[in-house]
């Protein structure tokens, strides 16, 4: 998708605080985070959002979340963290590629809003 930002950025067209990235997902630093660890786990194929998730492309949310994993263990979040992807309007999704939130540093609340 040309027109999509985290396609940008996931291309680098567009800057933004990578954290990682390899041949599949990247990450980086949220901007306007929420807790002291905010991190955008995204695949680099366009998905638009979760409910677009299927058999050919599962294997990517399968990777991000352990990627999300070795991130904590880099970054120590032994207390944990949370993993969130709002799914279209009412999940509160902004932003139409599907991304996972991780975050961390802080004890979250439940329930959300
Ligand atoms: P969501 O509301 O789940 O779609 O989350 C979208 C997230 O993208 C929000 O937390 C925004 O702060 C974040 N965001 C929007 N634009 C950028 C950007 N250029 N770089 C990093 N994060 C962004
Ligand atoms: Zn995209």
């Amino acid at each position: 998708m040309t027109d999509c930002l985290f396609c940008k950025i996931a291309k680098g067209e567009i800057p933004s605080e990578i954290v990682y990235e390899d041949e599949k997902v990247v990450v980086f630093k949220d901007i306007n985070p929420q807790a002291p660890v905010h991190l955008l786990l995204i695949p680099r194929e366009h998905i638009p959002s979760a409910d677009d998730i299927n058999e050919e492309n599962s294997y990517l949310i399968g990777h991000i979340f352990l990627v999300a994993k070795r991130l904590a263990e880099e970054e120590k979040l032994d207390q944990g963290y949370r993993i969130v992807n709002n799914c279209k309007d009412h999940g509160g999704q902004t932003v139409d590629h599907i991304h996972f939130h991780l975050l961390a540093g802080r004890q979250l609340l439940w329930p959300p809003g």
